[in-house]
């Protein structure tokens, strides 16, 4: 999601790891080290050019043009590309995170804030739109860019917590007892470090009426080595349920790094879940959804969402037809048990739920 907010820069401070490390590193104490999964943060891929080279492919030979300047800049960890096919130019990975020229194009109905997003806060970084849901904006930044992502556009600096903000916001949450469930999400919570989550979750553990705790989170998928003891160990430290929501688009987005991580998640939450989002040439297959689903499962992890794309200004190439989609879920009812079909769902402003089709 978005440029990195100032307060959420950390990785890109860290040194990449295909860099000789400086020579002040060598005094640090290992404790100062960033670890493993920062360090690939900052070592993505920052240009479509990078990332069209690293797979062998020339940007001539594509068939359309690429963005350089987007300002919603090019982040894929380099994890995710060994997952992709070289050569391949329609290659399903790729497509989620290549910036084209498509984007700059003004698409009828496409906007900059499909879901309504910034009139729902109930505090800057609280989003409080459904019955016992909240939502907090913990950070702006995640570990890869989806370039269909509704959140592109979305103001980060007014909307994320700040140490003040949080205040507010935990206030708006221990004075509402209806809210039994809180989601942290963003960008992607799992971009801040174990310390910061273990911090929230003591904050949070301190309002007796919450019951579940959910973490919305692209990162295990993107970077498997995210998934550390220490994040497990901060997990654990949550005294109600706990629910992971992952997001995982396409079968091939699951390596056997990704399924260890995820089993390792699996020993520290009560549920992992999945939920997608249906792209034109990314999954809009039946065969594609069917494996997705089945690699899901034995990860552990259920299908919960497949939603219809949000109308973002700069997404339009992504959409399907809603009779497309539906056409599609039908055939994979018929192929798979009905706990490994997600519910197609769409983001409707000012309703109180997801909206099935
Ligand atoms: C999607 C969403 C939720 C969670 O909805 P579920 O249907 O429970 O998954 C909560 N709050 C906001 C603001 C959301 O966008
Ligand atoms: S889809 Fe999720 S991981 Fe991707 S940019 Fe948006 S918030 Fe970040």
């Amino acid at each position: 999601m978005m440029e990195q907010s100032p307060n959420a820069s950390k990785p890109t401070q860290t040194v990449p790891s295909s860099t000789p490390a400086p020579k002040q590193q060598i005094i640090c104490s290992h404790k100062n080290h960033p670890p493993d999964w920062q360090q690939q943060i900052a070592a993505g891929f920052s240009s479509p050019s990078a990332l069209l080279k690293a797979l062998g492919l020339k940007e001539n030979d594509l068939g359309f043009d690429i963005d350089p300047d987007s300002s919603f800049k090019t982040r894929v960890p380099r994890s995710l590309v060994a997952r992709m096919e070289p050569g391949n130019k329609k290659d399903p990975l790729l497509l989620q995170v290549l910036a084209k020229d498509l984007e700059n194009e003004v698409t009828v109905g496409f906007v900059q804030d499909p879901v309504a997003e910034t009139t729902a806060l109930a505090t800057p970084g609280l989003l409080h739109k459904y019955t016992g849901r909240a939502l907090l904006v913990t950070t702006g930044a995640c570990a890869v860019h989806c370039r269909y992502c509704f959140r592109r556009h979305f103001p980060y600096p007014e909307a994320m917590l700040d140490k003040s903000k949080m205040a507010v916001a935990f206030d708006y949450i221990a004075a509402d007892t209806s809210i039994e469930e809180i989601i942290l999400s963003g960008g992607d919570p799992l971009v801040l470090s174990d310390e910061k989550i273990l911090g929230l979750i003591q904050a949070l553990n301190s309002i007796k009426h919450l019951k579940t705790l959910r973490i919305h989170t692209r990162t295990p998928v993107v970077i498997p080595a995210r998934v550390t003891t220490s994040l497990l160990s901060a997990l654990n430290q949550w005294q109600g349920h706990s629910v992971v929501v992952l997001h995982v688009n396409h079968p091939a987005e699951i390596n056997e790094e990704v399924k260890a991580a995820l089993q390792h998640l699996g020993q520290a939450v009560d549920h992992i879940f999945n939920q997608s989002v249906f792209l034109a040439q990314v999954n809009d297959e039946v065969n594609i959804l069917k494996s997705l689903s089945e690699k899901l499962f034995a990860c552990g992890v259920l299908p919960y969402y497949i939603h219809a794309l949000d109308p973002v200004q700069g997404a339009a190439h992504f959409a399907i037809s809603d009779e497309k989609m539906k056409g599609v879920m039908e055939q994979l009812r018929a192929l798979l048990p009905g706990y490994l079909v997600p519910r197609l769902v769409r983001e409707v402003p000012n309703s109180d739920s997801k909206q099935p089709l």
